[in-house]
């Protein structure tokens, strides 16, 4: 749930935005783009689902309360980031990204109202170019959202990826939207991308066999945010977004906290650094 930024946070964002051309923002809100890790959590067919084991809760013999927990999961599930070297051999692992691969301001293409009308929809390069139309040129280092609406399914493995079947002859089964591959090597040519993320299982449809837009980015070090969350509640432009993984040494992916920062409406404010690197 969104809550009002610190008086301390609004300090830190005006004085990170000092190098913005328009006034920074002293309001807005934190909105959480993550679905929380459970054992309802969706993972691929194929992929160990999350694991959440209490390793003790109560009192202690010394008169205290003490809980902790181990947990497990695949790195490809739930609200999560995948590197580079998911699929390309020279890729970095998620430890070695950069942290403003994964911090940057964020654009929201809403493709729902097409990609809820077909699972196998994929989202085209017209897609962009009609959100363009509207809102101006997708900034270079943006972070492209994908909003299909596939959010509202979530945690339902039927609705949201096509089956709840578990295995290799499940993935047959998987119809969810994605993105073509020539709007993903579009992305990264003509609009020279930061990181890109959307609200499904992955950002190729249910259908790929080939996985063509996830090897476009990871060619060219892109990083791909999965399973987002809540962004229908984001503006098209001017939200800033903060994608951590979890630091897993040599990962190919890694669960995700994922949130973005809304601006308030104050004319001219900015609130973040809206460009650079
Ligand atoms: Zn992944």
């Amino acid at each position: 749930m969104p809550f009002q930024a610190s008086a301390v946070f609004a300090a830190a964002l005006a004085l990170a935005a000092c190098a913005a051309p328009r006034a920074p923002c002293l309001s807005g809100q934190w909105m959480d783009l993550t679905h929380a890790f459970s054992k309802r959590t969706i993972y691929w067919p194929t992929a160990e689902s999350f694991r959440l084991e209490p390793v003790f809760e109560g009192m202690t013999v010394q008169g205290f309360h003490y809980t902790a927990n181990r947990f497990s999961a695949a790195e490809h599930g739930g609200t999560h980031m995948d590197a580079p070297i998911h699929f390309a051999e020279a890729g970095a692992t998620v430890d070695r990204i950069a942290l403003d691969q994964l911090i940057g301001p964020a654009v929201v293409v809403d493709v729902s109202s097409r990609a809820l009308a077909d699972p196998n929809y994929l989202i085209r390069i017209d897609d962009l170019a009609a959100w363009e139309k509207v809102h101006g040129p997708i900034p270079a280092k943006a972070i492209v959202l994908l909003r299909t609406g596939y959010e509202r399914f979530w945690p339902d493995p039927v609705k949201y990826l096509g089956t709840a079947e578990r295995g290799e002859g499940a993935v047959a089964k998987l119809h969810f939207p994605g993105l073509a591959a020539e709007a993903a090597q579009w992305l990264v040519t003509e609009r020279r991308i930061r990181a890109v993320g959307l609200d499904t299982a992955s950002i190729d449809y249910g259908q790929s066999t080939r996985f063509e837009s996830h090897r476009v980015f990871a060619q060219h070090r892109i990083p791909i945010f999965e399973n987002l969350a809540g962004l229908g509640a984001l503006p098209a432009t001017g939200a800033m977004l903060l994608a951590l993984p979890m630091k897993i040494a040599g990962g190919s992916g890694a669960p995700l906290r994922a949130v973005a920062w809304v601006p308030g409406r104050q004319a001219g404010c900015r609130g973040f650094p809206a460009t650079g690197r």
